[in-house]
């Protein structure tokens, strides 16, 4: 989301006169858009605001500006610490930034951290997103009303809110017309995305059916998902709709129920299972990835031998995986946690059986014929890069005018994140 954020700044700055740079050392203006999922984020900001104010200290300086969750989180705290910035802006407010940069004085500090969601969503409707790669990202919803006991998120993001329906085509249809082959829906919530219009509710499912219309568009694909809100109407879209990709990301974080109940999530291991067997039902190529975290307080040995027993059952393909980090102002934080040391080693182990899973998952593909979507060219090679079906990255042979189309790839080799192979020549008729 970060990334649909910068390139939305970028779009919102450009009504001012502001364009990207590539030379950094001559800026007149820096955002940093930052993420406060994690801790040690906070540490990057002012480590990288450091090597920043480094590059200018014999020139005008630019005007630094820090935006998303750790300005949210930590503003008024990153102002005092670091005179060198001048702006914080949180992720509801970007649509005020023109304001500051038109109006900015070099002795006053901006401070901007309300949640103006509505606001910024009407800001990004009158902005064209200029976006113009073969795989876009497309916020649908922000935010989170779950408040998992260790996530931010609902403090830094706000509470949950979709953007209307009409809106989220409107910039689809951009994204179509700048070039766009793949749309990815973006939420922290992004399957509880829900609008109401008179007496209609919109639902993913809706925009899903909506977009798998457009026939320049080839691949449809959403995250973050979670569990409590995969509805029938959603699972039913993996059987009707041809464009929704056959790989979903959605995370359990762990394969106990008694650590789910401690983490405030809202669903039962079984509950997932469920949803698994459901899809795998309707089409048995679905794969999933999901997040997990581990050595959160009170995870004990049986429970995360629980996590790993899930893992070996389900064979993800891809997932993330963290050790719990205490977040300031969740509930998490109040509890005492357990030995690093205890969560590194059950990190390497959770993570040595993910990696086999996509080891073996990728090695299974070699010497098939697989469909890629054609992303780019691989910069001072001459490789062409693209996505299978389930977004594992193909590197192979191939030409400039296969940008933008599904190709077939005959896969050669793997490793445990990439596939290589060479591109299916059709025969001349
Ligand atoms: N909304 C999604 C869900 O509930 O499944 C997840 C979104 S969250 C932004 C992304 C991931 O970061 C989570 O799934 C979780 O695994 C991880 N995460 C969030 N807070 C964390 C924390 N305090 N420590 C470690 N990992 C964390
Ligand atoms: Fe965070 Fe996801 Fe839980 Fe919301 S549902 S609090 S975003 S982990």
């Amino acid at each position: 989301m970060n990334e649909y954020d910068s390139n939305r700044i970028l779009d919102i700055t450009k009504n001012i006169g502001y364009v990207k740079s590539n030379d950094q050392n001559n800026a007149d203006c820096y955002v940093i858009n930052t993420c406060h999922i994690r801790d040690k984020a906070k540490e990057k900001v002012f480590h990288e605001v450091g090597r920043i104010k480094q590059i200018y200290s014999n020139k005008k300086k630019p005007i630094m500006v820090i935006a998303g969750c750790v300005a949210q989180a930590e503003n008024q705290e990153m102002i005092k610490r670091e005179p060198f910035i001048d702006v914080v802006i949180g992720p509801q407010s970007y649509h005020k930034l023109n304001k500051i940069l038109e109006n900015f004085q070099r002795n006053k500090k901006e401070d901007e951290t309300e949640f103006d969601t509505i606001a910024k969503f009407d800001l990004l409707e009158k902005t064209r997103n200029s976006d113009s790669k073969v795989s876009s990202f497309l916020t649908i919803q922000e935010g989170c009303d779950k408040f998992c006991h260790f996530c931010v998120v609902p403090y830094t993001r706000g509470p949950e809110c979709s953007r209307p329906f009409q809106t989220v085509i409107k910039e689809a249809e951009q994204l179509i017309r700048n070039g766009s082959k793949e749309i990815i829906l973006l939420g922290q919530n992004v399957n509880a995305y829900s609008y109401k219009e008179g007496g209609n509710e919109y639902r993913i499912s809706n925009l899903l059916n909506e977009l798998e219309k457009y026939s320049e568009l080839k691949r449809i694909r959403y995250t973050t998902s979670h569990p409590l809100d995969m509805t029938e109407d959603l699972v039913e879209c993996y059987s009707s709709n041809e464009k929704l990709m056959p790989f979903i990301h959605l995370p359990i974080q762990s394969g106990s129920n008694k650590m789910l109940k401690l983490m405030n999530r809202k669903h039962k291991v079984e509950d997932y299972l469920d949803i698994h067997s459901k899809l795998i039902k309707i089409n048995p190529y679905i794969k999933f990835s999901s997040d997990f975290i581990v050595g959160y307080p009170g995870e004990e040995k049986v429970d995360f031998e629980d996590t790993i027993k899930l893992i070996k059952q389900i064979k993800f393909i891809n997932s993330f995986s963290f050790i719990f980090s205490s977040r300031p102002g969740t509930k998490a934080s109040k509890l005492k946690e357990i030995s690093h040391s205890i969560s590194k080693e059950r990190l390497i182990e959770l993570q040595s059986y993910l990696f086999k899973n996509q080891i073996v998952h990728n090695k299974s593909l070699e010497s098939k014929e697989i469909n890629v979507l054609v992303e780019n060219k691989n910069k001072n090679q001459n490789t062409y890069f693209g996505r299978n079906e389930y977004f594992t990255s193909v590197i192979f042979d191939g030409a400039k005018n296969d940008i933008g189309k599904i190709v077939k790839v005959k896969i050669e080799k793997s490793n445990q994140n990439t596939l290589y192979g060479k591109i299916k020549k059709m025969k001349a008729a």
